[in-house]
Protein backbone atom coordinates (compact mmCIF):
# COMPACT_ATOMS: atom_id res chain seq x y z
CA UNK A 1 0.00 0.00 0.00
CA UNK A 2 3.05 2.33 1.24
CA UNK A 3 4.84 1.34 -2.05
CA UNK A 4 1.57 2.44 -4.68
CA UNK A 5 1.23 5.49 -2.64
CA UNK A 6 4.87 6.17 -3.00
CA UNK A 7 4.44 5.54 -6.71
CA UNK A 8 1.38 7.17 -7.53
CA UNK A 9 3.30 10.24 -6.04
CA UNK A 10 6.14 9.26 -9.00
CA UNK A 11 3.46 9.33 -11.41
CA UNK A 12 3.38 13.25 -10.67
CA UNK A 13 7.05 13.84 -11.10
CA UNK A 14 8.86 11.17 -12.81
CA UNK A 15 8.46 8.72 -15.29
CA UNK A 16 10.92 6.22 -13.89
CA UNK A 17 9.51 2.78 -14.99
CA UNK A 18 10.06 -0.65 -13.20
CA UNK A 19 7.66 -3.29 -14.87
CA UNK A 20 8.19 -5.81 -11.43
CA UNK A 21 7.36 -2.77 -9.06
CA UNK A 22 3.68 -4.35 -7.91
CA UNK A 23 2.23 -0.90 -7.38
CA UNK A 24 3.07 0.08 -11.60
CA UNK A 25 1.24 -3.14 -12.20
CA UNK A 26 -1.93 -1.60 -9.77
CA UNK A 27 -1.84 1.60 -12.23
CA UNK A 28 -0.98 -0.36 -15.30
CA UNK A 29 -4.39 -2.70 -14.30
CA UNK A 30 -6.26 1.33 -13.92
CA UNK A 31 -5.53 2.32 -16.78
CA UNK A 32 -6.99 -0.88 -18.65
CA UNK A 33 -9.94 -0.32 -16.90
CA UNK A 34 -9.73 3.80 -17.81
CA UNK A 35 -10.17 2.59 -21.55
CA UNK A 36 -12.80 0.47 -20.88
CA UNK A 37 -14.89 2.47 -18.65
CA UNK A 38 -14.53 5.69 -21.46
CA UNK A 39 -12.35 7.34 -18.44
CA UNK A 40 -9.93 8.55 -21.57
CA UNK A 41 -11.04 11.76 -23.47
CA UNK A 42 -9.14 13.45 -26.38
CA UNK A 43 -8.34 17.73 -25.75
CA UNK A 44 -7.89 19.31 -29.67
CA UNK A 45 -5.54 21.65 -30.13
CA UNK A 46 -5.94 23.64 -33.46
CA UNK A 47 -3.13 24.60 -36.22
CA UNK A 48 -3.41 27.49 -38.36
CA UNK A 49 -1.92 28.26 -41.64
CA UNK A 50 0.94 31.24 -40.94
CA UNK A 51 -0.07 33.07 -43.85
CA UNK A 52 -3.83 33.01 -44.03
CA UNK A 53 -4.18 32.84 -40.35
CA UNK A 54 -6.94 30.34 -41.29
CA UNK A 55 -7.70 27.17 -38.94
CA UNK A 56 -6.74 24.06 -41.03
CA UNK A 57 -6.80 21.23 -38.61
CA UNK A 58 -6.38 20.08 -35.03
CA UNK A 59 -4.47 17.59 -33.13
CA UNK A 60 -5.68 15.28 -30.91
CA UNK A 61 -4.52 15.40 -27.28
CA UNK A 62 -5.24 12.34 -24.83
CA UNK A 63 -6.36 12.87 -21.30
CA UNK A 64 -7.53 10.23 -18.43
CA UNK A 65 -10.26 11.38 -16.07
CA UNK A 66 -9.31 9.12 -13.29
CA UNK A 67 -11.73 8.95 -10.41
CA UNK A 68 -8.87 7.93 -8.26
CA UNK A 69 -6.65 10.93 -9.57
CA UNK A 70 -8.12 13.51 -11.72
CA UNK A 71 -7.30 14.35 -14.52
CA UNK A 72 -3.94 13.11 -16.14
CA UNK A 73 -1.68 14.01 -19.05
CA UNK A 74 0.06 11.81 -21.49
CA UNK A 75 3.09 12.28 -20.49
CA UNK A 76 1.84 10.72 -16.52
CA UNK A 77 0.11 7.65 -18.00
CA UNK A 78 1.46 6.85 -21.86
CA UNK A 79 4.94 5.51 -20.99
CA UNK A 80 2.40 3.06 -18.82
CA UNK A 81 0.74 2.72 -21.82
CA UNK A 82 4.08 2.12 -23.98
CA UNK A 83 5.65 -0.40 -21.57
CA UNK A 84 2.68 -2.94 -22.14
CA UNK A 85 0.23 -3.16 -24.92
CA UNK A 86 -1.96 -1.24 -23.77
CA UNK A 87 -0.48 1.72 -25.98
CA UNK A 88 -2.68 -0.28 -28.58
CA UNK A 89 -5.64 -0.51 -27.50
CA UNK A 90 -5.05 3.32 -26.53
CA UNK A 91 -4.16 4.13 -29.64
CA UNK A 92 -7.03 2.84 -31.16
CA UNK A 93 -9.40 4.29 -29.09
CA UNK A 94 -7.92 8.08 -29.98
CA UNK A 95 -8.06 7.30 -33.55
CA UNK A 96 -11.76 5.92 -33.49
CA UNK A 97 -12.92 8.95 -30.99
CA UNK A 98 -10.92 11.55 -33.21
CA UNK A 99 -12.07 10.41 -36.86
CA UNK A 100 -15.72 10.43 -35.93
CA UNK A 101 -15.48 13.82 -34.15
CA UNK A 102 -14.01 14.96 -37.45
CA UNK A 103 -16.65 13.66 -39.18
CA UNK A 104 -19.02 15.28 -36.92
CA UNK A 105 -17.53 18.59 -37.17
CA UNK A 106 -17.39 18.08 -41.19
CA UNK A 107 -21.27 17.62 -41.12
CA UNK A 108 -21.67 21.21 -39.26
CA UNK A 109 -19.50 22.48 -42.05
CA UNK A 110 -15.77 22.69 -40.20
CA UNK A 111 -13.65 20.47 -42.90
CA UNK A 112 -10.55 19.66 -40.64
CA UNK A 113 -7.09 18.09 -40.61
CA UNK A 114 -7.00 15.81 -38.17
CA UNK A 115 -3.54 14.24 -36.35
CA UNK A 116 -3.30 12.14 -33.81
CA UNK A 117 -0.01 10.99 -31.66
CA UNK A 118 1.78 7.64 -32.32
CA UNK A 119 4.15 5.33 -29.95
CA UNK A 120 6.97 3.39 -31.02
CA UNK A 121 5.06 0.22 -29.96
CA UNK A 122 2.49 1.10 -32.61
CA UNK A 123 4.73 0.68 -35.38
CA UNK A 124 5.32 -2.58 -33.66
CA UNK A 125 1.76 -4.01 -34.50
CA UNK A 126 1.44 -5.62 -37.75
CA UNK A 127 -2.19 -4.46 -38.03
CA UNK A 128 -1.25 -0.58 -37.56
CA UNK A 129 -1.77 0.55 -41.48
CA UNK A 130 -5.11 -1.59 -41.77
CA UNK A 131 -6.40 -1.11 -38.54
CA UNK A 132 -6.00 2.97 -39.18
CA UNK A 133 -7.45 2.71 -42.75
CA UNK A 134 -10.52 0.73 -41.73
CA UNK A 135 -10.91 3.29 -38.79
CA UNK A 136 -10.58 6.56 -41.25
CA UNK A 137 -12.92 4.55 -43.76
CA UNK A 138 -15.55 3.87 -41.31
CA UNK A 139 -15.37 7.20 -40.36
CA UNK A 140 -15.76 8.88 -43.77
CA UNK A 141 -12.77 10.55 -43.39
CA UNK A 142 -10.36 10.48 -46.56
CA UNK A 143 -7.00 9.70 -45.26
CA UNK A 144 -5.20 12.67 -47.10
CA UNK A 145 -6.79 14.42 -44.16
CA UNK A 146 -5.16 12.49 -41.21
CA UNK A 147 -2.14 12.64 -40.03
CA UNK A 148 0.04 10.49 -38.01
CA UNK A 149 2.29 12.33 -35.47
CA UNK A 150 5.82 10.08 -34.71
CA UNK A 151 8.26 11.52 -32.33
CA UNK A 152 12.23 11.05 -33.53
CA UNK A 153 13.01 9.09 -30.31
CA UNK A 154 10.16 6.42 -31.35
CA UNK A 155 11.76 5.88 -35.18
CA UNK A 156 15.80 6.21 -33.25
CA UNK A 157 14.06 3.05 -30.89
CA UNK A 158 14.49 0.84 -34.58
CA UNK A 159 14.98 3.28 -37.31
CA UNK A 160 15.27 -0.12 -40.03
CA UNK A 161 11.70 -1.09 -38.97
CA UNK A 162 10.61 2.23 -38.44
CA UNK A 163 11.52 3.15 -42.40
CA UNK A 164 9.68 -0.22 -43.19
CA UNK A 165 6.30 0.13 -41.78
CA UNK A 166 6.29 4.14 -42.31
CA UNK A 167 6.67 3.69 -45.53
CA UNK A 168 3.55 0.86 -45.16
CA UNK A 169 1.92 3.70 -43.90
CA UNK A 170 2.56 6.31 -46.34
CA UNK A 171 1.98 3.81 -49.46
CA UNK A 172 -1.51 3.84 -48.17
CA UNK A 173 -2.05 7.36 -48.57
CA UNK A 174 -1.74 8.13 -44.52
CA UNK A 175 0.20 11.77 -43.91
CA UNK A 176 2.93 11.50 -41.60
CA UNK A 177 4.95 14.13 -39.45
CA UNK A 178 8.06 13.47 -37.79
CA UNK A 179 6.93 15.28 -33.84
CA UNK A 180 9.18 17.27 -31.55
CA UNK A 181 11.73 17.32 -34.34
CA UNK A 182 15.47 18.55 -33.30
CA UNK A 183 15.64 17.86 -29.51
CA UNK A 184 16.04 13.72 -29.75
CA UNK A 185 18.58 12.32 -31.60
CA UNK A 186 18.07 13.93 -35.29
CA UNK A 187 19.68 12.84 -37.78
CA UNK A 188 19.68 14.48 -41.39
CA UNK A 189 19.92 11.70 -43.25
CA UNK A 190 16.91 10.15 -41.62
CA UNK A 191 14.82 12.98 -42.43
CA UNK A 192 16.07 12.43 -46.32
CA UNK A 193 15.11 8.45 -45.97
CA UNK A 194 11.82 8.66 -43.92
CA UNK A 195 9.16 9.20 -45.60
CA UNK A 196 7.22 11.95 -43.90
CA UNK A 197 4.91 15.14 -44.85
CA UNK A 198 5.82 17.32 -42.63
CA UNK A 199 8.09 18.17 -39.52
CA UNK A 200 7.29 20.23 -36.52
CA UNK A 201 9.97 22.11 -34.78
CA UNK A 202 9.84 20.83 -31.11
CA UNK A 203 8.61 23.74 -28.58
CA UNK A 204 12.00 23.89 -27.19
CA UNK A 205 13.28 25.86 -30.13
CA UNK A 206 10.17 27.87 -30.69
CA UNK A 207 9.62 28.69 -26.92
CA UNK A 208 12.87 30.57 -26.48
CA UNK A 209 13.84 32.61 -30.06
CA UNK A 210 15.09 35.17 -28.32
CA UNK A 211 18.35 33.42 -28.32
CA UNK A 212 20.01 33.87 -31.80
CA UNK A 213 21.45 30.54 -32.15
CA UNK A 214 17.42 29.14 -32.01
CA UNK A 215 16.64 31.47 -34.42
CA UNK A 216 19.24 30.01 -36.61
CA UNK A 217 18.30 26.82 -36.10
CA UNK A 218 14.58 27.79 -36.75
CA UNK A 219 15.19 28.98 -40.02
CA UNK A 220 17.55 26.42 -41.06
CA UNK A 221 15.34 23.66 -40.44
CA UNK A 222 12.56 25.30 -41.71
CA UNK A 223 14.90 25.55 -45.24
CA UNK A 224 16.13 21.89 -45.10
CA UNK A 225 12.26 20.69 -44.69
CA UNK A 226 11.37 23.57 -47.25
CA UNK A 227 14.17 21.66 -50.00
CA UNK A 228 13.23 18.08 -48.67
CA UNK A 229 9.45 19.00 -50.07
CA UNK A 230 8.17 18.75 -46.51
CA UNK A 231 6.08 21.40 -44.86
CA UNK A 232 6.86 22.93 -41.11
CA UNK A 233 4.69 23.41 -38.13
CA UNK A 234 5.98 25.56 -35.60
CA UNK A 235 4.54 24.12 -31.92
CA UNK A 236 4.64 25.97 -28.66
CA UNK A 237 3.60 29.59 -29.95
CA UNK A 238 2.60 31.36 -26.77
CA UNK A 239 2.67 34.89 -28.24
CA UNK A 240 2.56 37.19 -30.98
CA UNK A 241 6.33 37.61 -31.13
CA UNK A 242 7.11 34.40 -31.56
CA UNK A 243 3.97 34.01 -34.30
CA UNK A 244 5.32 37.11 -36.45
CA UNK A 245 9.04 35.90 -36.50
CA UNK A 246 8.31 31.74 -37.05
CA UNK A 247 5.26 33.47 -39.84
CA UNK A 248 8.80 35.57 -41.28
CA UNK A 249 10.95 32.71 -41.39
CA UNK A 250 8.55 31.09 -43.96
CA UNK A 251 7.19 28.44 -41.70
CA UNK A 252 4.01 26.75 -42.90
CA UNK A 253 1.58 26.01 -39.94
CA UNK A 254 1.55 27.04 -36.26
CA UNK A 255 0.28 25.68 -32.72
CA UNK A 256 0.54 27.08 -29.75
CA UNK A 257 -0.99 28.40 -26.93
CA UNK A 258 -1.38 32.12 -28.07
CA UNK A 259 -3.36 30.37 -30.49
CA UNK A 260 -5.20 28.09 -28.39
CA UNK A 261 -5.07 25.73 -26.10
CA UNK A 262 -6.06 22.22 -26.34
CA UNK A 263 -9.89 21.61 -25.77
CA UNK A 264 -12.49 19.95 -25.49
CA UNK A 265 -14.49 19.11 -28.66
CA UNK A 266 -17.54 20.82 -27.95
CA UNK A 267 -15.77 24.48 -27.83
CA UNK A 268 -14.16 23.96 -31.57
CA UNK A 269 -17.09 24.90 -33.51
CA UNK A 270 -17.66 28.19 -31.18
CA UNK A 271 -13.61 29.38 -30.78
CA UNK A 272 -13.67 28.94 -35.08
CA UNK A 273 -16.65 31.13 -35.03
CA UNK A 274 -15.29 33.90 -33.01
CA UNK A 275 -11.59 33.71 -34.53
CA UNK A 276 -13.26 34.14 -38.11
CA UNK A 277 -15.63 36.81 -37.22
CA UNK A 278 -12.90 39.96 -36.88
CA UNK A 279 -11.36 38.44 -40.38
CA UNK A 280 -14.89 38.44 -42.19
CA UNK A 281 -15.45 42.23 -40.70
CA UNK A 282 -12.27 43.16 -42.25
P1 LIG B 1 3.16 16.53 -28.57
O1 LIG B 1 2.51 15.63 -29.54
O2 LIG B 1 4.44 17.17 -28.95
O3 LIG B 1 2.04 17.60 -28.20
C1 LIG B 1 2.32 18.92 -27.84
C2 LIG B 1 2.23 19.13 -26.34
O4 LIG B 1 2.56 20.49 -26.05
C3 LIG B 1 0.81 18.95 -25.78
O5 LIG B 1 0.95 18.52 -24.42
C4 LIG B 1 0.26 20.37 -25.82
O6 LIG B 1 -0.80 20.58 -24.92
C5 LIG B 1 1.48 21.15 -25.43
N1 LIG B 1 1.46 22.53 -25.95
C6 LIG B 1 0.78 23.01 -27.01
N2 LIG B 1 1.02 24.34 -27.18
C7 LIG B 1 1.87 24.70 -26.21
C8 LIG B 1 2.50 25.95 -25.84
O7 LIG B 1 2.30 27.01 -26.47
N3 LIG B 1 3.31 25.92 -24.77
C9 LIG B 1 3.56 24.78 -24.05
N4 LIG B 1 4.37 24.85 -23.00
N5 LIG B 1 2.99 23.58 -24.37
C10 LIG B 1 2.16 23.56 -25.42
P2 LIG B 1 0.15 17.28 -23.85
O8 LIG B 1 -1.26 17.30 -24.34
O9 LIG B 1 0.39 17.24 -22.38
O10 LIG B 1 0.84 16.03 -24.54
C11 LIG B 1 2.19 15.71 -24.28
C12 LIG B 1 2.67 14.61 -25.19
O11 LIG B 1 1.98 13.38 -24.93
C13 LIG B 1 2.43 14.88 -26.67
O12 LIG B 1 3.44 15.74 -27.17
C14 LIG B 1 2.51 13.49 -27.24
O13 LIG B 1 3.86 13.10 -27.43
C15 LIG B 1 1.92 12.64 -26.12
N6 LIG B 1 0.51 12.33 -26.45
C16 LIG B 1 -0.59 13.10 -26.34
N7 LIG B 1 -1.69 12.44 -26.76
C17 LIG B 1 -1.27 11.22 -27.17
C18 LIG B 1 -1.93 10.07 -27.73
O14 LIG B 1 -3.15 10.04 -27.98
N8 LIG B 1 -1.13 8.99 -28.02
C19 LIG B 1 0.21 9.00 -27.80
N9 LIG B 1 0.91 7.90 -28.14
N10 LIG B 1 0.86 10.05 -27.29
C20 LIG B 1 0.13 11.15 -26.98
MG1 LIG C 1 2.14 15.67 -31.50
MG1 LIG D 1 5.41 17.86 -30.43
MG1 LIG E 1 6.11 16.23 -27.20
Amino acid sequence: RQARQRYLTSLYYASDLDSHDPAQIAVIGELRNAIDRNQLCLHYQPKIDLTSGEVTGVEALVRWQSPQHGLLYPDKFIPFAEQTDLINPLTYWVVHTATRQVFAWKQRGLDLELSVNISVRNLQNPRLSSEILALARDAGIPLERLFLEVTESAIMTDPFHAIDVLGRLRDVGIRLSLDDFGIGQSSLSYLKNLPFNRLKIDKAFVMDLEEPSNQVIVQGVIAIAHGLGLSVTAEGIEDQEMLERVAGYGCDYGQGYHISKPMPAEQIPDWITRRRRPLAAS
